[in-house]
């Protein structure tokens, strides 16, 4: 049975990143950017695409949600819910992109 990763710790890196901590070592590092062009809900769906707007790219909230969810509030008044699950998906720590062992061109 495979276990599933809880977050340990969310933690804010630098101004335009956020990070999370995760149960089994795992350390994501979360472009604002990229998060809020991730945002699952509906309207951002409808619309994603260009770059979102300096106000949509700042957080004035990051926490937790219970156990599954994490709740982010942006600058211009979106409000972004991500499961756990989502967040974990979209981890680029090195335990998920482990160094390549030779090169990746093929004939
Ligand atoms: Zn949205
Ligand atoms: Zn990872």
């Amino acid at each position: 049975m495979k276990k599933v990763a809880t977050i340990k710790e969310l933690r804010e890196v630098g101004r335009y990143a956020v990070g999370i901590q995760w149960s089994d070592g795992h350390d994501s590092i979360y472009p604002l950017q990229s998060l809020r062009r991730r945002c699952p809900c509906r309207s951002c769906l409808g619309a994603a695409k260009g770059v979102p707007g300096a106000q949509a790219q700042r957080l004035v909230q990051f926490c937790r949600l219970g156990e599954k969810g994490v709740f982010a509030a942006w600058a211009d008044g979106h409000e972004t819910l991500f499961t756990v699950a989502q967040l974990r998906a979209l981890c680029g720590c090195a335990l998920c992109t482990p160094e390549p062992e030779r090169p990746l061109t093929q004939g």
